[in-house]
């Protein structure tokens, strides 16, 4: 009687009311569709997708609470109770004084970094979600990114492979001088880096860095909650706080932060830029009024102010986040016991696939992550995105091909949207490539995009003789 009672350990913290059909067509039909796009996954249409791993982004399955809340969204144009709400949820979960809410997590960096941006000054990040670093140097800025070296290695074990390496960081602030830097901007989690936490005695030293030079220090914040779940689960001294209380610590280190809310936000679309500053704020609202819309909506309708409101609230819960980070834990041990080259630790939002190892016989200049993903789609219909040489694209002054050292095809989980059954037909399906990787082949341009974004989204290919 004395032996501790121990629970089994739990399923999903939730339960579905409303399903959505999702069919698996052909495999004839599947190489068919690909071939139709020029062996580019991106451009598949979704009807010919079984299970959907493109992107974590807007595709979260929203609770019964956010479809309620659409109901009560107020749409007038200013002074909307939507607005309040919201802005009561962030400063309630967040800590940030001023909230502005945009369409999206670019329409707040617009905002924000369109803002502070100053011309032939630093923006320093461990590293920049591409969007981000497109708003500053079109602002004039330069981008500066410090993330510690083990992030660069596939197999590195440390646990918070998102942290700002601080050596670094001194050295540079110190060398460049901190007039010639605009502000700090720290990406939580790193999503570039493989969806990464950064820890909370890194965010409290880069304070400490900044601080003394009197340099801004803002979060790109997307994934907020998942960041704090690694906080909670790895560091010493937060096992026993809540998330709410980390991510307020966290936060405190800081100035602001931009969200894209289509992540933690648990919605299908918006964005926050959040300030504490009164002076920031007045400059903010006059930008986010002539690119987004009134402060009190900022390309949003009251209902998605209101969903957002209560998804806030709901991505903090602990056992929301557990089974959240779990469900990709899983898929990720269940890849590694098929021998399937994975980077570890296993991310936040994301398990990602070393092609090069997985296709050691495919060149880098052939797109070995790209090949993987068309192969993962023949296979089982499942889509998923390159993170890897065609994703780094070209040298904007030489034109020629990055070649980045992580090669990756990223299995990006949607929220709340797939089930165990899923994640094991996902995870049989690439084992299944990953033993007949040998014959799969490299590609090269048919037609290439020679602009960057678009290069990425709308180039074709063929399969390598
Ligand atoms: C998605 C994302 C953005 C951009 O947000 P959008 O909502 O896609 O405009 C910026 N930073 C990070 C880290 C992101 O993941």
């Amino acid at each position: 009687m004395s032996k501790k009672f121990t629970e089994v350990p739990s399923a999903e913290p939730y339960k579905i009311k409303v399903v959505e059909q999702i069919k698996r067509i052909p495999r004839e039909e599947r190489i068919k569709s690909l071939n139709e796009c020029g062996l580019n996954p991106f451009m598949l249409k979704s009807e010919d997708i079984y299970i959907d791993l493109e992107t974590d982004s807007g595709t979260t399955a929203m609770s019964d609470k956010q479809w309620a809340a659409l109901l009560t969204g107020d749409e007038s144009y200013s002074g909307s109770k939507s607005f309040y709400n919201l802005e009561k949820s962030v400063q309630d979960v967040l800590g940030y004084k001023y909230v502005i809410p945009a369409h999206q997590g670019r329409g707040a960096e617009n905002i924000l970094i369109g803002t502070i941006t100053e011309k032939d000054k630093y923006v320093v990040s461990n590293m920049f979600f591409g969007t981000g670093a497109t708003h500053i140097v079109s602002h004039g800025g330069f981008i500066a990114e410090l993330v510690i070296d083990n992030a660069q290695d596939f197999s590195d074990p440390h646990p918070f492979k998102g942290n700002v390496d601080i050596e670094q960081a001194t050295r540079f602030v110190e060398e460049k001088g901190a007039e010639n830097i605009s502000y700090f901007m720290i990406t939580c989690t790193n999503n570039q880096g493989g969806g990464q936490p950064v820890s909370m005695e890194n965010m409290r030293t880069i304070r400490e860095l900044t601080s003394k030079y009197n340099i801004p220090l803002y979060l790109d914040f997307a994934r907020f909650a998942e960041n704090m779940y690694f906080i909670k689960e790895r560091e010493d001294g937060y096992q026993d706080k809540s998330i709410r209380e980390i991510l307020r610590e966290f936060t405190s280190y800081t100035d602001g932060c931009v969200i894209s809310a289509k992540k933690d936000g648990l919605v299908n679309i918006g964005g926050l830029c959040c300030v504490n500053d009164s002076k920031l704020y007045e400059e903010l609202a006059e930008r986010v009024i002539n690119f987004e819309g009134f402060i009190q909506y900022g390309g949003l309708s009251g209902r998605d102010m209101e969903a957002l409101a209560q998804g806030i609230q709901e991505v903090v819960e602990f056992s929301y986040l557990d089974s959240r980070i779990n469900q990709i834990q899983y898929l990720g041990k269940l890849l590694q016991e098929g021998d399937v080259p994975i980077l570890t630790p296993i991310g936040g939002h994301a398990v990602y696939i070393d092609a090069m190892k997985m296709f050691p016989h495919i060149p880098q200049s052939q797109y070995p992550a790209l090949a993987l993903c068309n192969e993962i789609y023949i296979e089982g219909g499942v889509r998923t995105s390159e993170i890897g040489t065609l994703c780094a694209g070209f040298d904007p002054i030489t034109k020629e091909q990055r070649y980045p050292a992580l090669d990756m095809c990223r299995l990006a989980i949607p929220r709340r949207a797939y089930t165990k059954g899923h994640i094991e037909y996902i995870a049989e399906t690439i084992i299944r490539v990953n033993k007949r990787a040998r014959e799969v082949r490299g590609l090269e341009f048919i037609h290439e995009y020679k602009t960057q974004s678009m290069r990425y989204f709308l180039s074709k290919f063929r399969w390598v003789k």
